[in-house]
Parts: C-alpha cells; sequence; structure tokens
C-alpha cells in the first residue's frame, strides 16, 4: 500500500488549525487543482481527491480526533486503508456542493453546475446552439472578432423565466412537498427497497404553476435574437470548433443557457492556397526572366511584397518566404509562404517572335543539357 500524506501536510495548516482554516487551505487547493481548470492531468486530479479526503476527515470533529489519536490507522478498516475516500470526482462535488458553489460561483457547467447537492434539483440546461463562421485568410492570419446575430430561445421577459403569469401563480408542489422527488418502496429480488424518482406532478421542480405566463405559454423561453460578440484567435481552420459557454439557448424555467458553438469555414483565396501553416502562392514568370533574372511581386497576406529571381531559376523552384504563412493556432510560431515558381509559355506568338525563337534554337545555350556525359553530350560526340 502506497503511504498516505499526512492530512495536515496535504492541506498545509498546522495541528492546530481551526475549522475556518481548513476550509480556507481546502478551498484553495479545490480551486488550483479543479479537474475544469486541469482537464486529463491525473497528478492534479490525484491531489483534488486527497485534498477532498484530507478535508472529509480534519473537518469532521470525530474523525479529526480519532485521526490525531491514531494517524489513518484510526480511521478504521484493515491496516488503515478502510477510509472509503473518493471513488470519483463527482462524489467530491456532491459532498462538497456548498463550499464549491461559494467557491466558483456556480460557474463551472456541466461536471459541477449540473448537479448539486443531493435531495437539490439538478440545473436544467439550455440546449447548444451551433453556428458557422466563415473566415478570409486575413482574419485567419490576424485574428478576429466577430459579431453574431443569433436566433435563440432568450429568457422570457414578462415572466423573467418562470413561466408564470405571477409570482404568487408559482406554488409549492403538493405531491412531493417542493423536494421534487418521490420515494416509493418496490419489491425487488434483493427484498424491498426505497427508490428515488423524480415527481410525476411537477417533473422534479418542486413547484407547479396555477396560471401560465401569456407570452411564453409557461415555458420561460421565447423565440428571440441575441448578438454576440466572439473573439477568434489567429490561424484557426476550416472545421475547428470553438466552445463559448452560456451562449447557446436559454434553459426552461430558469436554470443556465447552453453553449455556443462556433464552426470555422475557410474562405478560399484566390492567389493563396494554405497548406497546413504554409502558404503557397504560383508564380508565373516569363522565359526571359527565368533567363536573365528579374526582381516581380508576390501577393502576401499583408499586402504584395518584391522578391528577386535569381538568373538560370528553373520551373518548379521554390523560394521560401519565412513567417509569411500563418500563425500557429496554438502559439507555435508562425509558417512559411512557399512561392512555386512556374514559367509561362505563350500560346501564340508573332512572326518576329518566332524568328527570334527559331535563332535561339541554332545556339547552344538553349540546348538541354543533362549534367556531364549525360544524354545529350553523348550524343553530340556520336555525331
Ligand atoms: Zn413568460
Amino acid at each position: 500500500m502506497a503511504t498516505k500524506r499526512d492530512y495536515y501536510e496535504v492541506l498545509g495548516v498546522s495541528k492546530s488549525a481551526t475549522k475556518d482554516e481548513l476550509k480556507k487551505a481546502y478551498r484553495k487547493l479545490a480551486i488550483q487543482y479543479h479537474p475544469d481548470k486541469n482537464p486529463g492531468d491525473k497528478e492534479a486530479e490525484e491531489k483534488f481527491k486527497e485534498a477532498a479526503e484530507a478535508y472529509e476527515v480534519l473537518s469532521d470533529d470525530d474523525k479529526r480526533r480519532k485521526y490525531d489519536q491514531f494517524g489513518h490507522a484510526g480511521l478504521g478498516g484493515a491496516g488503515g486503508g478502510g477510509f472509503s475516500g473518493f471513488g470519483d470526482i463527482n462524489d467530491i462535488f456532491e459532498h462538497f456542493g456548498d463550499i464549491f458553489g461559494g467557491a466558483f460561483g456556480g460557474g463551472f457547467g456541466g461536471g459541477f453546475g449540473s448537479r448539486g447537492r443531493s435531495g437539490r434539483q439538478s440545473v436544467r440546461k439550455g440546449s447548444n446552439l451551433r453556428v458557422k463562421v466563415q473566415l478570409n485568410l486575413q482574419e485567419i492570419v490576424q485574428g478576429v472578432e466577430k459579431k453574431i446575430k443569433l436566433k435563440k430561445k432568450i429568457t422570457c421577459t414578462t415572466c423573467n423565466g418562470s413561466g408564470a403569469a405571477s409570482p404568487s401563480a408559482v406554488q409549492t408542489c403538493s405531491t412531493c412537498n417542493g423536494s421534487g422527488y418521490v420515494v416509493q418502496v418496490v419489491n425487488s429480488i434483493l427484498g424491498r427497497m426505497q427508490q428515488q424518482s423524480p415527481c410525476p406532478t411537477c417533473g422534479g421542480e418542486g413547484k407547479t404553476i396555477t396560471q401560465k405566463c401569456t407570452s411564453c405559454y409557461g415555458e420561460g423561453i421565447v423565440d428571440g435574437e441575441e448578438t454576440v460578440s466572439i473573439k477568434i484567435p489567429a490561424g484557426v481552420g476550416e472545421g475547428m470548433q470553438m466552445n463559448v459557454a452560456g451562449k447557446g439557448n436559454a434553459p426552461r424555467r430558469g436554470g443556465v443557457s447552453g453553449d455556443l458553438i462556433v464552426v470555422i469555414g475557410e474562405e478560399s483565396h484566390p492567389e493563396l492556397q494554405r497548406d497546413g501553416n504554409d502558404l503557397i502562392y504560383e508564380l508565373p514568370i516569363s522565359f526571359p526572366h527565368a533567363v536573365l533574372g528579374a526582381t516581380v511581386e508576390v501577393p502576401t497576406v499583408e499586402g504584395t511584397v518584391k522578391i528577386k529571381i535569381d538568373e538560370g531559376t528553373q520551373p518548379g523552384k521554390v523560394l521560401r518566404l519565412r513567417g509569411k504563412g500563418i500563425p500557429d493556432v496554438n502559439g507555435y510560431g508562425r509558417g512559411d509562404l512557399l512561392v512555386q515558381v512556374q514559367v509561362f509559355v505563350p500560346k501564340q506568338v508573332s512572326k518576329e517572335e518566332r524568328k527570334i525563337l527559331e535563332k535561339m534554337q541554332e545556339s547552344e545555350s538553349f540546348t538541354p543539357k543533362i549534367g556531364k556525359n549525360g544524354f545529350f553530350d553523348r550524343m553530340k560526340d556520336f555525331f
């Protein structure tokens, strides 16, 4: 069995710590190692559980006394390993709901927001909304803030989302006395068991509405619009998704709004093609420029730049303009602009041009060569 750390050491408090000091110390650790803040971090999860366990024991007078006297062994079970601990993170939320409620203001969605302490009704969550946002290359390179008008369910302003015609039209459910659940005794193969289920009268809300709001027909939500401002970081790409918490549909009769899922779409650029974080530009140059060299203009996202084409540049050559590509969405530098040289071949020429070309054709400089002793060299020797 792995050695357990001392509970006071875990919380970083002295053996004489007051209840308040314990609570403060635990809250601090719980916030630091909260799974929502450290997604996928096993070590943080272990620390989170360890702190919860320490607090669970030290905040209980009886358990604390036993622990002070006998250490971990004092908590019962074989060899001190009998402490039940917390099987999973959600148990911790259930157990210390009030502490988290205060620390996080209920702001954590999903894992915590949707569950409270046992006995409390679960928090309703509105449905998620998806919206596609088309971005041009410049917006992708620079990052952009987009204002999006959303058609969505919004809280009814007539009843403030309660669904009731007036505050007095909301009454405590008489079936469940406001608890939201009913207890039934059922006979099963394991014997008689108590089973808790949501109240059939109020659907688990604990409240009934005697007169419904006429604007929303008791739903607490109506069709509406909201303009949402969304900051999109540089470097995003086609199909990427961003989750904006709380900007989805409002929930029915109180609770938290769903999320807005923003799906990125990418408009194609007339000249620049994207390849990961690099951009590709096909640069057509004239045959004389390829032979003699030249300075030409190349488009980039930030405007045109001039580049030098060397004498004797071959078709297909790739010139790399460092840092002229797309910034990495995770902040790992910026891609390049790859300029692929294409030599433009005219489809028609004038009589005069034809003469010049025919003359060039006779010149040895215009005879293709394949290295030393290549095919063409050998043919020359042969004749
Ligand atoms: Zn209403």
